[in-house]
């Protein structure tokens, strides 16, 4: 059978439309590999890096003591720190910005942070409508970690088991 002749009759009985039909039916019933998402979800893993979060003690004092290692260490230029001294004596950041469209969420602030204060977060569904809402300055990351607090504590408790 010429070539030509192949590709009529291919054409005639739509035979790629046939094949691609029997792929359909071959899968019909096989086991999903992909889920509903946002109604279904994959499991995390207490690792995951997402939306940043300052953290406190549990008797509300500031973890933060400004020493700014998570500042020089961030590769992306992402974090600004000012700080000053507390009439208590302690240091203390003043202001705290961290530019999440800057932030390539690589982690390193939180390993640098010597009391765990700068953590991410399992929180990767949150969205920016405003010109400036990317900046996360002390307050919404505080306001973060005390909304999250426990994931974040069961997280890091958890993360501890795998070192
Ligand atoms: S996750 Fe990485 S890029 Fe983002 S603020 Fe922390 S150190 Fe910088
Ligand atoms: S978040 Fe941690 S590393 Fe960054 S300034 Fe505060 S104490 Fe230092």
């Amino acid at each position: 059978m010429s070539n030509m002749t192949r590709s009529f009759f291919k054409t005639y009985f739509l035979w790629e439309l046939l094949q691609g039909l029997g792929l359909t039916f071959r899968n019909l019933w096989v086991r999903k590999s992909t889920i509903s998402y946002p109604e279904e979800k994959t499991p995390q893993s207490p690792r995951f890096r997402g939306l940043h979060a300052l953290r406190r003690y549990p008797n509300g004092e500031e973890r933060c003591i400004a020493c700014k290692l998570c500042e020089a260490v961030c590769p992306a230029l992402a974090i600004t720190i000012e700080s000053s001294t507390g009439p208590d004596g302690t240091r203390r950041t003043s202001r705290y910005d961290i530019d999440l469209f800057k932030c390539i969420y690589c982690g390193f602030c939180e390993e640098a942070c010597p009391v765990d204060a700068i953590v991410e977060t399992r929180i990767h569904e949150y969205h920016m409508e405003q010109r400036g809402e990317n900046i996360m300055n002390k307050d919404k990351l505080l306001a973060v970690g005390d909304r999250y607090e426990t994931m974040i504590a069961a997280d890091k408790a958890a993360d501890a088991r795998y070192r």
